[in-house]
């Protein structure tokens, strides 16, 4: 399944837009209940005002909240981020860390936006459990487990250490685009032969192809023997926020108080 799933998805990557570790502990705030693509909607005019830790610090809460507005929850967005820049200006001298343990010290900052800071800033690995991830490795009967963090772990006990952040990447993919919460695209799955849970969506070709999403679409259902003829479907297919890998109200309980 590993190696269909890279061969899938050759395209997963972090969506969120970054230049520097701190940034994207930033955008990675801000990602909670909202999609990446609002969040780098608004980071290129927040990182062009507020450039470090310090800045951050010492914000204007007013004009940060305006300029952050867009991604909701934009008070507790405002708080954490003011939070977050002071906590790694007092203590660590403005520079962001880069372990487990200090970045789930800092405020605003999960597990899950921990393994994403350390696996894309960092190249550390890390395991990314996000509603996508818990949702897929339960299907796929890679773990029972419902508590991110023991999925955490029983997806590490699987996976060689090496790969995963690229696997946790290729996860949310899948379920962003092909293996939906409500109604997966079974029969226009390229995993479907060793997946435990085909026929959770529709099986028929056609049907299933209408449910695949994102721009690499065509590629998809090429891949998955699926006519694409059939045009995308409009009703939604999930909740708007699980178009966005850090959008998981777990993780958003944790990191938005
Ligand atoms: S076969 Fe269905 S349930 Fe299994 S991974 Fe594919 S879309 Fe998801």
């Amino acid at each position: 399944m590993l190696r269909d799933l890279a061969e899938t998805h050759p395209d997963a990557h972090c969506e969120l837009d970054f230049t520097t570790p701190y940034e994207l502990a930033v955008a990675t705030v801000l990602s909670a209940q909202t999609t990446d693509v609002r969040v780098n909607e608004v980071t290129p005019k927040l990182f062009a005002r507020y450039r470090t830790a310090a800045d951050y610090a010492s914000a204007d809460r007013t004009e940060l909240e305006e300029l952050i507005r867009s991604t909701g929850f934009y008070r507790n967005k405002a708080t954490s981020l003011i939070g977050l820049g002071t906590a790694v200006v007092e203590k660590h001298d403005g520079v962001l860390p880069h372990t487990l343990d200090e970045l789930v010290a800092l405020p605003g900052i999960g597990r899950k936006t921990a393994n994403v800071i350390l696996g894309n800033a960092f190249g550390i690995p890390g395991i990314t459990v996000d509603t996508h991830f818990g949702r897929l490795v339960r299907r796929w009967g890679w773990t029972a487990e419902d508590d991110p963090v023991k999925v955490e772990h029983a997806v590490g006990a699987l996976v060689p250490k090496r790969d995963w952040t690229i696997v946790s990447h290729e996860v949310i993919f899948h379920g962003r685009r092909v293996c939906h919460s409500r109604k997966p695209a079974c029969g226009a799955c390229t995993l479907a032969a060793d997946c435990p849970s085909y026929g959770t969506g529709p099986t028929d070709p056609a049907q299933a192809a209408a449910l695949v999403k994102g721009p690499s679409r065509e590629r998809l259902l090429r891949l998955a023997g699926a006519p694409d003829d059939a045009p995308p479907s409009d009703a939604p297919v999930d909740d708007p926020r699980a178009l966005d890998a850090g959008a998981d109200p777990v993780e958003a309980a944790v990191d938005v108080p």
